[in-house]
């Protein structure tokens, strides 16, 4: 335990490390601002398309069962409206099941382009540490204060931001 206390870098503002935390137990002790990056997982949900055709396959067959209904009196013409009906549900209902899967298979896609960048944001946010005298997130390699701006940033893996944050800590490094 003593091995890991004396591992805790000074905190750039107070230059001290006391307060000091690694990232995840400032997150446990709940430091909401210091949560991990959010773990790419596709959000696309099939629910919507499968309520929708079932209602829309549903008011088709109410429909060509009422036309059945009806087949005394319109005759030839209700025959003419039930072909028609009947194909155009099926028709709608194939296509709904192909966007439906069209669309995971584009979650799944993107949910697979974001997990490098996801890697590199958690290394990013595993390398950082938080000193709770002064709630600031900082770098100790380059001895850094993070804005809450790249804090958010980090976690939310908008494009570009762990270059952005690498790049400022190499830049710092250097000087
Ligand atoms: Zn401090």
């Amino acid at each position: 335990m003593s091995s890991v206390e004396s591992k805790k870098p000074l905190c750039p503002v107070c230059s001290q490390s006391d307060q000091v935390m690694a990232m995840q137990t400032a997150y446990d002790s709940g430091v909401g601002r210091c949560a991990p990056p959010d773990m790419p997982t596709r959000n696309i949900s099939m629910m919507p398309y499968i309520i929708f055709s079932v209602i829309f396959v549903g008011i088709c067959v109410v429909l060509i069962l009422v036309l059945i209904g009806s087949e005394s009196n319109i005759g030839g013409i209700a025959e003419g409206i039930l072909i028609g009906l009947t194909l155009f549900s099926i028709i709608t209902a194939l296509s709904l099941s192909y966007y439906a899967f069209q669309r995971v298979v584009k979650g799944d896609n993107e949910a697979t382009l974001l997990f490098p960048a996801w890697d590199q944001a958690m290394a990013v946010w595993r390398s950082l540490y938080y000193c709770k005298r002064d709630d600031a997130v900082f770098d100790p390699k380059s001895a850094s204060v993070l804005t809450t701006t790249q804090v958010t940033a980090l976690r939310t893996m908008e494009p570009g931001v762990v270059e952005a944050v690498t790049a400022n800590i190499a830049q710092k490094q250097s000087v």
